[in-house]
Formats: C-alpha cells, structure tokens, sequence
C-alpha cells in the first residue's frame, strides 16, 4: 500500500473508534507524511494507531512520537483553527508541529521548542524538507516557552508535567486554550484542555494519555499541597474521572474554591480545583 492510502486507513480506523470527528484534524491527518518523521521506521509500521520511541538513554524513553489517536483528540480538544498562532512544547519528531502548521494554514503559525538539541535540528530538517514553512523549531527549555512569537491562541504541551509554568500563562491569549498532560496526583495521567477567561482557566474536556515527562529543572519540583472537601474525596483517586477542572494561578487562589470543588492541588504555581464525575 502506499503511504497514501496508508493514512486514509489509519484516519478511517481512528474515525470507527471515535478519536477523530472533525473535518480540519481528519484533513490534517492525510496531508502530513508520518513516516517522514521517523524515516528509521518501515512505512507501513509508521502508519500504525501506536507511539514509537525516537530517542533513548540507557533505559529510559527520552523522545517518542505520539500515538496518532491520542493527538487527535487532544488537537479536537484544541480546536486549533486557520491563522492561529500556536506554541508546542516538546517537538520530538516534529509530527505533532506538522499537524499544527497544517491545521493553521499559511496565514498561522508554530513555534515549537525542544531541548535535545539534535531533535530539534532533525525536526527542523524535516519539517523544511516537508514543505512547513510556517514552523518553526526553536532549541532551549519549554518551560519558557517562547516569549519572542507570544501572545499565543494555542498552546500544546506534548509531554507530561505537573504545573502550568509561568511563561504559559503569561504567554496564552485571553480567549486561548492551553492543553496539557497532567499528573497532578490525582490517579493517572490527563491530557486537560482549558480555556483562559478573565484570568483563570476553565477545563474544556479530557483525554487519558501517556507522555514521556518534561525534563528541567522545573520538573523536580513535588506534587504540591492537597486540600480535600472529605475524607472520602481525598483519596478516592484512580477509577473517579474528572467532572470539572479549573486552574488560577496559586498566587490569586482562594479558600473559597474548597468550597466548588471534591478536591483542590495547589502546586507552586497553579491550583487545580477538580469536581469528580
Ligand atoms: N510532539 C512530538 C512528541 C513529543 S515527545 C512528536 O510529534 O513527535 C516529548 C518531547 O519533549 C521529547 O522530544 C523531549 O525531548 C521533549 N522535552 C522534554 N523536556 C523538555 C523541555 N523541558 N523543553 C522542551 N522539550 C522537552
């Protein structure tokens, strides 16, 4: 089969098992050559619905490129659309960020950052190579973002973390949403789309995921302080899915907030309160 017709059947499948709904991700999906991201891989293993590693050190994952059904409801999350400016945090392979340009058109763009640095040189080739002239790969600690392209409509963080760091709030557009992969001791790992109003981020939906976690300093910091409602809420993590989630940053966060929510993470610089379903 050609690679063609290789992503109209991945796009198909992905359609069937309701990870992909609308148009412009669909779309996206059948124009961007996957396997040119990971031209070590067998075409037609490059067009299968899994994650597959590009950058390892010892045993550990440092880099893979995301299972494509995962993407697609995190960018259906995002809802990322023509002329947005979009910030990705972990570039890998460059996948995602060619997704994003397509997804932008010419009149967007997207900045995406990447601390290996020969990640993102090949990600940058590739990217050139493949025709994305709208993105664009920038090597340093994502934990900054990237304040040079900001106030950005879209951010997308594609590894996992447990805070929203200073700079993506600074740098997110009032009206912008933000979606992030989670662990913020609360069972398990969510990818949580939000939205900015007035300051404060408002959850807009969930996706389980499995990310490789964001590296730095920044990273070593703690699962914050836990506030509970009951006993019963403060450990019923796990099997309980989130009903509602919303984020202010932990220096404008109040007590009253206990009272809207099961159970309330305060991390250094963002409290999360989450309602259970
Ligand atoms: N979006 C990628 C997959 C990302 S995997 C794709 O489509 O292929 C996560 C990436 O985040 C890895 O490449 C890893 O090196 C990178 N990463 C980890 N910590 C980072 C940090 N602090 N800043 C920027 N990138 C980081």
């Amino acid at each position: 089969m050609d690679d063609a017709r290789l992503r109209e059947s991945l796009v198909s499948e992905m359609r069937r098992n309701g990870s992909l709904t609308s148009e412009s991700v669909a779309a996206a999906f059948l124009a961007v050559p996957r396997h040119r991201f990971i031209p070590d891989v067998a075409v037609s293993e490059a067009y299968a619905d899994r994650a597959i590693s590009i950058k390892t050190e010892g045993s550990e994952t440092l880099a893979s490129i995301s299972q494509p059904s995962m993407i697609a409801r995190m960018l259906e999350l995002a809802n990322v659309r023509i002329g947005d400016r979009v910030l990705e945090v972990g570039t890998g392979s460059g996948y995602n960020a060619a997704l994003l340009a397509t997804l932008v058109g010419s009149e967007g763009s997207v900045v995406t950052v990447e601390v290996e640095s020969d990640l993102a040189a090949r990600a940058r080739e590739t990217l050139a190579d493949c025709g994305f002239g709208n993105a664009a790969v920038v090597h340093g600690d994502g934990h900054a973002g990237d304040a040079s392209h900001a106030p950005y409509d879209r951010i997308i963080v594609s590894a996992r973390t447990s805070d929203i760091t200073p700079a993506w709030w600074a740098q997110l557009r009032d009206g912008g949403r933000i979606v992030v992969p989670l662990e913020i001791g609360i069972g398990g790992e969510y990818a949580v789309g939000f939205e900015r109003t007035d300051g404060r981020l408002k959850g807009i939906g969930i996706v389980h995921c499995l990310f490789v976690p964001l590296r730095g300093e920044q990273s070593e910091i703690p699962v914050g302080n836990v506030f509970a409602r009951s006993a019963d809420a403060r450990y019923a993590t796990g099997p309980r899915s989130i009903k509602e989630i919303v984020a202010l940053k932990t220096a404008e966060a109040s007590p009253e907030l206990l009272r809207h929510a099961d159970i309330v993470v305060a991390q250094p610089q963002t409290t999360f309160a989450i309602t259970w379903g």
